[in-house]
């Protein structure tokens, strides 16, 4: 009995230790970091759409709210939305779809932004990153910055070339 709570514990333990590793892997940090973000941008967007754009969009279409515009297919005139879709007609809730699409080019040009912006941040981290290299005038390999000899193809890389290779950077 006292073994078997021994195992049950280890396992439990196994369990936790993979777990662990697993959510702390970067890659995992970052998707749910996306997720969210992703899920607080269309939230964002949709309050938008909802709060900010059709109110005054419904106001130029004959205050009829967007999102409650429809076609129904046949001849069949119908008070409202409810009682079309209630009596079992084909309804094509157009307002709906149009809003969905509107949603869709707000979020991806949202993301969009958010994705430039935050590559132009890398490329700035990268740039104060000073090279500790320099490129051989003769042979075209990487060395290092200090170096007065070519490690390659034994050249001699005098001051002048040095200054050259630094402005070229
Ligand atoms: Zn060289």
């Amino acid at each position: 009995m006292k073994e078997e709570k021994k195992n049950i514990k280890q396992k439990i333990e196994e369990v936790g230790k993979s777990f662990k590793k697993f959510a702390l892997k970067g890659s995992m940090l970052e998707i749910a970091i996306g997720m969210m973000i992703g899920s607080a941008v269309s939230a964002v967007v949709s309050s938008l759409i909802k709060d900010i754009i059709n109110p005054p969009l419904a106001k130029i279409l004959s205050g009829v709210d967007f999102s409650h515009r429809y076609f129904v297919l046949g001849k069949n005139n119908f008070e409202s939305l409810e009682a079309a879709q209630a009596s079992g007609a084909v309804v094509f809730t157009y307002g709906n779809f149009i809003n969905a699409v509107i949603s869709f080019l707000i979020t991806a040009f949202v993301l969009f932004c958010i994705v430039s912006w935050v590559g132009k941040l890398n490329k700035k981290e990268e740039k104060k990153e000073v090279s500790k290299t320099k490129k051989c005038p003769f042979c075209k390999s990487d060395i290092d910055k200090s170096a007065t000899r070519c490690a390659f193809c034994t050249s001699e890389l005098k001051k002048q070339i040095t200054f050259l290779n630094e402005k070229q950077l």
